[in-house]
């Protein structure tokens, strides 16, 4: 297992590890398999997506941040809940086709760490199969 470290600098932040996860790829020689990421984190979380136009990742923000609002009846006394329920609607993994030593992805899409309480450094587990 390889792990990439994310530094994070806002709050909220989608950071393209696309480069980094292929770099593990190619350096792993796997030619045709699996590539399985990871996020051990609960209020961060991992998603693919568009990372041309960088306009979609702040649309996505802005519509995540519309359905979990930063303040209401929430118990949790760290006061991130909202940051836990954003990590657990996108999720903490997902697993692509290599192929040709390379990642099979859209032409548009990209791997994007998504931060929901930072700024904080991330790790992000990259395994190979
Ligand atoms: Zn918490």
């Amino acid at each position: 297992m390889k792990v990439i470290e994310v530094k994070t600098h806002d709050r909220e932040e989608f950071i393209d590890i696309t480069s980094a996860v292929e770099n593990v790829v190619k350096e792993s020689g796997k030619k045709d398999g699996i590539c399985f990421i990871y996020v051990p984190h609960t209020t961060a979380g991992i998603t693919i997506n568009e990372n041309a136009d960088p306009s979609v990742k702040r649309d996505i923000l802005m519509a995540i941040n519309k359905l979990i609002p930063y303040t209401w009846e929430y118990q949790h006394s760290e006061g991130n809940s909202p940051a836990h329920i954003k990590s657990s609607i996108i999720g903490q993994s997902v697993s692509l086709i290599i192929e040709n030593g390379r990642l099979v992805l859209g032409t548009w899409q990209g791997i994007f760490f998504c931060e929901f309480d930072g700024p904080r450094t991330r790790k992000v587990y990259v395994k190979i199969l």
